[in-house]
């Protein structure tokens, strides 16, 4: 596994090259015996995520918090009900056909499951080549000198080129799968459980591949996933989300190593160690029942049902992002109300504590 990004990398001076501002993203609710007609679910919930050049953003949460949804949003391969989406600081909210097809050569995407991402009847040369020829217009031999190339990049070799997606193991499907997205030389990557499917001794090939890339082309990358120990190793900056909303964001290493809310602290509590005794040491953060359906979801913090440390204010009123120590903000009424942290990590012993009171 590759180590974890240091904090120097993020002091140098950096610039935007995606941002999402407040995005709100609402779908059709199912209609069933019980739903309302014409419910919304409302998937993203006034998420605002910048994407420094050169950098990668982590958003992680777990599954239903919004956070693939946020990713496709940014790519445009879903529309916002509302905000800003802005590259190189143009905004592409609404741009559509002839426009849009220059920030989609900007932005490409790797999928979750190189099984089912690639189409098994093409040849590796076609798969990798049918990108190119989209966004680059190239053909013939420099068509094929282009795919030789970015083979090379993912570390496969020109022969690959002539195999199909079933003759391949599944890590260099998913090598095939970058070579897609790095094929028209896109500026921002966008890798939606990346390595998730693989298994763990090649998930660190993947990983070190995409950071191998990064340095080699410059790339932003946007790396949703629902692991922590995964992100914390690839990202600069971490988005961390709860049912449709981030609820706190900053340097990698500041979130890791001291976060500011209770539901990351509890995310990492269940991170495993490398070693047992250290496992054994560590004092877990249980946390009971599932989030709140987000067709219904409550009137203040998203986290308040299953929070350890919810006090008066939580189910009622909704806490606003406010600056954390050492980067980033949170949005949670610890840090402005009761035992005000007033920007510091928040203690282990509360969430543990409180969780010991009610059970
Ligand atoms: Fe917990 Fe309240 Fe903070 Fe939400 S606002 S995370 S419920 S303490």
């Amino acid at each position: 596994m590759t180590t974890t990004r240091k904090a120097e990398d993020q002091e140098l001076a950096v610039e935007h090259v995606l941002e999402g501002r407040n995005l709100v993203k609402e779908f059709a609710g199912r209609s069933g015996l019980f739903s309302r007609k014409g419910s919304q679910v409302r998937a993203v919930d006034g998420v605002t995520v910048r994407l420094r050049k050169g950098r990668t953003l982590g958003l992680v949460g777990e599954s239903g918090s919004g956070k693939s949804t946020v990713g496709r949003l940014l790519l445009r391969l879903l529309d916002v009900t509302e905000g800003e989406i802005l590259l190189n600081g143009d905004d592409i909210t609404k741009e559509k056909h002839r426009d849009l097809r220059r920030a989609r050569r900007a932005m490409q995407m790797v999928f979750q499951d190189p099984y089912s991402s690639l189409n098994p009847t093409m040849r590796v040369g076609e798969l990798v080549g049918e990108p190119i020829t989209y966004h680059l217009k190239l053909r013939g031999s420099a068509l094929q000198e282009e795919v030789d190339r970015t083979l090379v990049a993912v570390g496969l070799t020109p022969e690959h080129a002539r195999r199909f997606p079933d003759e391949l193991s599944g890590g260099q499907r998913q090598r095939v799968a970058i070579a897609r997205a790095l094929g028209p030389s896109p500026e921002v990557l966008v890798c939606d459980e990346a390595v998730s499917a693989l298994d763990i001794s090649i998930q660190s090939q993947i990983l070190n591949l995409l950071l191998r890339l990064q340095e080699e082309f410059g790339l932003t990358i946007l790396f949703v996933s629902h692991d922590l120990s995964v992100v914390r190793h690839v990202s600069h900056d971490v988005a961390v989300m709860y049912l449709g909303q981030v609820v706190e964001q900053g340097p990698s290493d500041r979130v890791v190593d001291h976060p500011a809310h209770p539901y990351t602290a509890a995310l990492l509590s269940a991170v495993p160690e490398a070693k047992p005794s250290a496992q054994r040491d560590r004092q877990k953060i249980l946390l009971h029942g599932d989030p709140p359906s987000p067709s219904a979801p409550p009137p203040g913090c998203p986290f308040a049902s299953r929070c350890p440390a919810a006090f008066e204010p939580c189910a009622e009123i909704r806490p606003e992002h406010t600056p954390v120590e050492g980067g980033g903000t949170v949005a949670c009424h610890l840090q402005t109300k009761g035992p005000v942290l007033a920007g510091r990590p928040v203690p282990i012993e509360l969430l543990v504590k409180r969780k010991e009171a009610v059970h």
